[in-house]
């Protein structure tokens, strides 16, 4: 077994239960990829067991900070076991779910979606790239699917050192079926695990999605504007409230927004699907903040609009160039809001902490010379969840804004 010795001084966050051990808490020790490694003080005593990760940052994520507990197949299964078995205290009304959730769950790098009879994993870690078999074996053993495809082929792999991985891992030859869809609420959506962003899909939305849709009929949204789109969730959330409010047969319209061509088709498609003619959505291929300053230009204004934009800060290093694009977007979205108007506005950039967030959105406010109510703050969905050990998993932050 070989060992990682710290710095002196360098113990402190993993005593506190924190997963991450960083090159420059490293005084001496190295391993293979994924191999299990014992870490220690500088002064010698048992710290962890963990995964090492020769070509990234975090050079090693924690699997345990019990020296008696072996890193082999049972320990893995129990964590994919509880995982799994946690997800059904949470009352999700979607068959689309998150299943394991990263360092939350105990498994650094690993995320698993479940759409329908599909798990979709993404391996961004050494450790579990190494166990990737036996982990799979045990996804399919309780779950009692046989469905896996594999999406690793985003950046945070190659920051590992890891070279990209797409296909089916379970019986490549026969299946075929790439185009899934999932019922989420009362929704049907369709996604390409394929082509889709992340896992195919956003399931972290999928609780303000439906607080949307409660606004859209609560308060009659007739004129509404999704800017972000992807595949069109919060469009068909928002569709969904004005049916029911009996606002569509009165000429209530949805326009959606997204520079990506294939998300909107999909878009399209997700919106009839669940009946919705073109009558009531408009689909733009566009700059969002290009868009903005154009219906501003035409005097048009909303009676609900949506911003769930990209990462603008995908470290800290962005968070200042990050904060003057929120706040640009979020400036012109209230000057569109007319009184009484409802804003639902979300960072998920990790550098962007929720009190950040709500500055920003404040500071935007003043700028339009518009205030609000901050009606709610929103979070990722639970099946993402945050643990008290790991800050970092707080990415998701949303805060509802009503013009006064
Ligand atoms: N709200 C969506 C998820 C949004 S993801 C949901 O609930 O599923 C962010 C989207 O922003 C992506 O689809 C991406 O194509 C789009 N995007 C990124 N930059 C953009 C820009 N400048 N203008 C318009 N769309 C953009």
């Amino acid at each position: 077994m070989k060992t990682l010795r710290l710095r002196e001084g360098k113990e402190r966050s993993l005593l506190r239960g924190h997963p991450w051990i960083f090159d420059t808490a490293i005084a001496k020790g190295s391993a293979d990829a994924g191999e299990t490694v014992k870490v220690e003080s500088f002064e010698g005593a048992f710290l962890a067991w963990a995964a090492y990760s020769p070509q990234s940052k975090i050079k090693a994520r924690v699997w345990s900070f019990d020296e008696k507990q072996r890193i082999d197949e049972e320990f893995l299964d129990g964590l994919v076991q509880k995982a799994v078995q946690s997800r059904q205290l949470f009352d999700l009304q979607s068959n689309g779910v998150r299943l394991v959730h990263a360092e939350s769950d105990g498994l650094p790098g690993l995320i698993v979606d479940q759409y329908a009879d599909t798990l979709v994993l993404q391996v961004l870690g050494c450790g579990v790239e190494r166990f990737k078999s036996i982990l799979v074996k045990s996804l399919m053993k309780h779950t009692g699917l046989d469905r896996v495809y594999e999406r690793s082929d985003t950046q945070a792999r190659t920051m590992e050192g890891l070279a990209p991985s797409a296909g089916w891992l379970s019986h490549p030859q026969t299946q075929k079926n790439l185009l899934l869809q999932i019922t989420e609420h009362d929704c049907k959506l369709d996604l390409d695990i394929e082509h889709g962003h992340k896992t195919g899909f956003y399931l972290d939305q999928r609780e303000s999605r439906r607080r949307f849709a409660d606004y859209a009929q609560r308060m009659s949204f007739e004129r509404v504007l999704n800017c972000f789109c992807y595949t069109g969730g919060f469009s068909v959330a928002a569709l969904m409230g004005m049916r029911r409010a009996g606002v569509l047969q009165k000429g209530g319209h949805v326009i959606s927004i997204d520079s990506s061509a294939n998300a909107l088709n999909m878009a399209a498609q997700n919106m009839r699907l669940n009946g919705f003619s073109s009558e009531h959505f408009t689909l733009m291929d566009a700059d969002v903040n290009a868009s903005l300053r154009l219906f501003l230009q035409e005097s048009r204004q909303f009676d609900a609009i949506v911003l769930d934009p990209p990462k603008f800060a995908p470290s800290h290093a962005h968070v200042e160039r990050a904060a003057r694009a929120y706040k640009d977007i979020n400036r012109l979205a209230l000057q569109l809001l007319r009184p009484g108007g409802v804003l639902f506005t979300f960072s998920c950039s990790g550098g962007v902490s929720a009190d950040l967030f709500h500055k920003i959105v404040a500071s935007a406010g003043a700028d339009a010379h518009v205030d609000g109510f901050i009606a709610e703050r929103l979070q990722g969905a639970m099946d993402h969840p945050m643990t008290l050990n790991f800050p970092e998993g707080d990415y998701l932050k949303g805060l509802v804004v009503i013009r006064k």
